[in-house]
């Protein structure tokens, strides 16, 4: 199978215009203060369904044939793809089953089946979600969308990428969250294809950081899953990983791994400088330049990727809190 290119994301695009919004690249007067260089914030926390991720799931969903749409797709994520792919499922008319242990809380079971989705609840654990997934996808045919190892949808995450370079030819440096790699990796592509001067700064929490872990052996690796501001961060990027460790590694030039006090004054500045409601994942690109691990050079891009946050969780990090 050939490596992925420019081209793919040139087609993502076209595939999912219409699903997915352009959303805004905005002048951050406060950072570019900071940083004496102008810092731009890529805002994909107003992408509909509040992240990045219908991008990809629209993306692979679209790619479907009719008889494969017509068995319909499924996946096991709690948070914003298991949103992304109900939601672009719905658009496309394709029917979407999410499975979810029972250890999800009912507001967010509520919040996937009102997008339109099916909720099957089995098991205790997010692996068992997960695997009843995959059965449901052998026994029925229906389509398995993974959150980020997946052609179509690093595709898709990389339109954003296009966005960019279309909104800003000048960008200098680009910030991007990094978890399993689909983000950056298809960021960094669009970004490198088109201008390989541009630096690329992965930026993960230090809590668990399988993509960082996994660089520095060689080869996927597990890494204990623990609590963070950053959730939709947590996780691992799959032992048998086929894409996303080899793109990252190759299209990478600085990885910062950021502590729980960092991700919260990130949270904090966005909320009170640029009135952004962010996740904590949404606010690492932020957290970064406040920690000053960015040496200034040109225009920055920060990707704000989403904004998904539990209001009570967010309201005690704005009164001061991290955790
Ligand atoms: C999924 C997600 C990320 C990380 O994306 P990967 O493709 O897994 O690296 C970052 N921010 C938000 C808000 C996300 O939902």
């Amino acid at each position: 199978m050939s490596a992925l290119s420019l081209h793919d994301l040139y087609i993502a695009r076209q595939r999912i215009q219409g699903l997915v919004r352009h959303t805004p690249l905005e002048l951050s007067a406060s950072l570019s203060r900071r940083l004496g260089v102008p810092v731009y914030l890529k805002l994909e926390a107003l992408q509909t369904t509040g992240s990045f991720k219908l991008r990809g799931a629209s993306n692979a969903i679209a790619a479907l044939d009719p008889q494969q749409r017509s068995r319909g797709v499924v996946t096991a994520s709690t948070g914003n793809h298991g949103r992304a792919v109900a939601h672009a499922a719905a658009q496309l008319g394709v029917k979407a089953t999410v499975f979810l242990s029972h250890l999800v809380p009912d507001n967010k079971v509520q919040a996937i089946r009102d997008l339109g989705a099916q909720v099957c609840i089995v098991g205790q654990s997010q692996d068992d979600a997960q695997h009843a997934a995959q059965q449901l996808a052998e026994d029925h045919g229906a389509a398995l969308i993974p959150p980020f190892d997946h052609r179509h949808v690093i595709a898709g995450q990389g339109t954003l990428g296009l966005e960019i370079i279309e909104q800003l030819p000048e960008v200098d440096q680009v910030l991007i969250p990094l978890s399993g790699g689909g983000l950056f990796a298809g960021v960094a592509l669009a970004l490198k294809s088109i201008n390989p001067a541009i630096s690329t700064h992965g930026i993960s929490m230090q809590r668990g950081a399988a993509m960082h872990a996994s660089l520095q052996a060689g080869c996927p690796v597990e890494v204990e899953e623990l609590t963070t501001l950053a959730d939709s961060l947590g996780g691992g990027i799959g032992l048998d990983n086929q894409h996303t460790l080899a793109m990252t590694r190759r299209l990478l030039d600085h990885l910062h791994l950021l502590p729980e006090a960092s991700i919260a004054n990130g949270m904090r500045h966005a909320y009170q400088q640029e009135r952004l409601v962010l996740e904590g994942a949404g606010a690492v690109g932020i957290a970064a330049l406040l920690d000053g691990l960015v040496a200034p050079r040109g225009p920055v891009v920060v990707v704000v990727s989403g904004r998904n946050v539990d209001s009570a969780q967010h309201q005690r990090v704005i009164n001061g809190g991290d955790a």
